[in-house]
């Protein structure tokens, strides 16, 4: 896999490498022979080939001499200036001259004869920051603006162009005036070249390529724009479109200069502190890029150095005089780019090799390096190679974009394991809170459940499970109150075993117990037959019966029912002194009660009506009267 995509790495780096070195003019064969004293003689122009005009043309400093006027210029003492050369930095007849000013030259080629004279032949000028006009034969057949003595009434179109010309067989005369006054770059940097109609086709590729490239970072520009509005926390992608649009601008304003042909009376002015801010800017703008892009390799003091840097280089091109910033401009590309390169080989030596963004940052930075190379070179030489690098830029925005895309695609990534994440926890959420309920459900019926044990308890005997003394208490009072709001009766039915102690004594407590518990039970069946009924256990072997609406006859015979019950269950009483089973004596009262009765009331008649039960004999029934 490793050796895979180093394959891969090397065979993009030749290509990349080659077209580095192939600095010809498309596929188009320049040939340069140098023309001395101004005279060249071209032998024949073959198709796919070019002559660059290069070589001394007879000069003439602070001059701009028509083709008319040659004739009145004096010869004997004629200077010679290489082209293409800038003025700077030279000399006129042995004086200094600077980059502003403005100059005549002129050169004679002789042509022999061939197949050019059925098409005829073409001119390229390259781009000039100086304006210029150029004559053949005394013919204007290109201008670059309008060339003046003085400052006023120049004017710069910078406009590179190919012409048709059609020169004679033998001594051909071209003159070309230059003057600059406002830019840096006085004179001509690149060469004159003349060809077959083929240089038109060169001019064109050049212009399609720059179209290409201008249209692709503008629509990569506004996309990642718009696309930085929506999510503006990602600064990589305002950086990326910034980045794009720097190209942009750069490839607008170079080579073909296409601006020129978009926007008419282009102002050079504001063109040239664009270009040069654009260099300025863009390094900076590629290290603010990565920087966020692997924020973990770089420390906020370093980002900010270069967030200055980035506002300083924008504030020299805005503000400050050209010269100042064109001279800079050197320096400060040296320093870039030495920053560059050490900044590649830091990433090359510390980032890890296992992940794609190595691998496509590294063919992007190798990109840039050879482009910035070459694009120092071409700017600080004479060379017209105008194809240059562009498929270097190309790469290198393309490598930047795949590492914004595989960065995002980070993000993305971490966002949707977090949602996975949430997801997965909201069901455990969703899992744990089913089981609560449950676990309250259960708690819920276990607690009424003992909520129920615990009334059961509070208000039930213990041993006949019964209703005890406590909630007779209760009953007592809801009957009387009922009896009372009614006008009903109430009836009291209090009952007391016969010789009970005797039957513990002889057969035992738990003997006693089990009696108990068997006449509780079958008393209780029977109350529970009559809704408006009730029976507790008073205590010891005393039971009470509550009836409603019950007149004193029907309350006697319910009391000997209830007596008979007692003594069909046939609980032997060997030791009851009249009978020989367990019987029960039944003190009854049934009345209609007053507000001013109280429960204690009536249940002492009861108690008293017992009392007399007993007296009486006992296993019989007394009705209170
Ligand atoms: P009387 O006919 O006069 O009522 O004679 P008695 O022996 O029943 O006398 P009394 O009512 O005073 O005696 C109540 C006896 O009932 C005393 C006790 O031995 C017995 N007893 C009271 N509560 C319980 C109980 O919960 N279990 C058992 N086994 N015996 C009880
Ligand atoms: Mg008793
Ligand atoms: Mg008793």
């Amino acid at each position: 896999m490793k050796k895979y995509k180093l394959l891969i790495v090397v065979f993009i780096l030749s290509i990349m490498v080659l077209s580095v070195l192939k600095t010809d003019n498309g596929q188009l064969e320049i040939s340069r022979r140098e023309m001395m004293k101004g005279q060249l003689t071209i032998e024949e122009i073959k198709p796919n080939q070019a002559i660059a005009l290069d070589g001394d043309w007879e000069f003439y400093w602070n001059q701009l001499i028509d083709p008319i006027n040659y004739v009145e210029v004096e010869k004997a003492n004629v200077d010679y200036f290489y082209v293409p050369r800038l003025w700077k930095g030279t000399t006129y007849k042995g004086v200094s001259i600077d980059e502003t000013g403005a100059a005549t030259y002129r050169m004679v080629f002789n042509l022999g004869a061939g197949k050019w004279q059925k098409e005829g032949l073409t001119i390229k000028m390259p781009y000039a920051y100086s304006a210029y006009k150029l004559w053949l034969n005394g013919d204007v057949i290109s201008s670059n603006g309008e060339v003046s003595l003085n400052t006023k009434e120049e004017f710069v179109s910078r406009k590179p162009q190919v012409v048709v010309i059609s020169p004679t067989v033998g001594e051909n005369e071209i003159i070309l005036q230059i003057s600059n006054h406002r830019f840096y770059r006085g004179g001509l940097s690149k060469s004159i070249l003349i060809g077959t109609l083929d240089l038109f086709e060169i001019r064109e590729k050049q212009i399609a390529l720059d179209i290409f490239m201008a249209g692709s970072f503008l629509l990569l520009g506004i996309i990642f724009f718009l696309l930085y509005l929506k999510r503006k926390e990602e600064k990589a992608i305002l950086y990326f479109s910034l980045t794009c649009i720097v190209f942009l601008s750069r490839v607008l304003l170079t080579n073909e200069i296409y601006i020129s042909n978009i926007i008419y009376n282009f102002n050079w002015e504001i063109g040239n502190r664009m270009e040069a801010g654009f260099t300025y800017v863009g390094v900076p703008l590629i290290v603010l890029l990565l920087s966020e892009l692997y924020k973990s390799y770089f420390t906020l003091r370093f980002i900010n150095v270069w967030k200055a840097s980035l506002i300083v280089g924008l504030a020299i091109t805005a503000l400050l005089p050209h010269f100042i910033y064109d001279n800079l401009l050197i320096y400060l590309n040296i320093v870039q780019f030495v920053y560059f390169v050490y900044l590649s080989i830091v990433f090359i030596k510390y980032y890890d090799r296992s992940s794609q963004d190595f691998y496509v940052l590294i063919i992007g930075k190798i990109s840039l390096v050879l482009y910035a190379i070459h694009d120092i070179y071409i700017t600080y030489s004479s060379i017209d190679d105008t194809l240059k690098l562009q498929i270097g830029t190309y790469i290198f925005v393309f490598s930047l974009g795949y590492a914004l895309v595989l960065h995002l695609n980070r993000e993305f990534c971490k966002v949707e394991s977090l949602v996975i994440q949430n997801e997965n926890m909201l069901t455990e959420i969703s899992k744990m809170n089913m089981e609560l309920e449950q676990l309250v459900e259960k708690r819920t019926s276990e607690l009424e459940d003992s909520n129920r044990q615990l009334y059961e308890l509070s208000m039930l005997d213990g041993l006949t499970r019964i209703p005890n003394r406590l909630q007779f208490d209760n009953q007592l009072d809801c009957f009387l109150k009922q009896a009372v709001k009614d006008n009903l009766s109430l009836s009291i039915l209090f009952l007391d075993l016969d010789f009970f102690k005797d039957y513990n004594d002889n057969y035992g407590h738990i003997k006693g117990d089990e009696a108990l518990k068997e006449i509780a039970w079958t008393l209780n069946l029977e109350i529970k037959k009559d809704e408006h009924a009730f029976i507790a256990r008073y205590g010891g072997e005393e039971f009470v019966a509550l009836y409603l609406d019950k007149g004193m006859q029907e309350t006697y015979e319910l009391a000997e029912r209830i007596r008979f019950l007692v003594a069909e269950i046939r609980i032997p009483h060997k030791f009851s002194r009249i009978a020989d089973i367990i019987t029960t004596s039944i003190g009854a009262i049934s009345i209609i009660p007053h507000v001013e009765d109280t429960a204690t009331h009536l249940l002492n008649m009861a108690d008293k009506a017992l009392y007399r039960a007993k007296e009486e004999g006992r296993n019989r029934t007394y009705m209170w009267k």
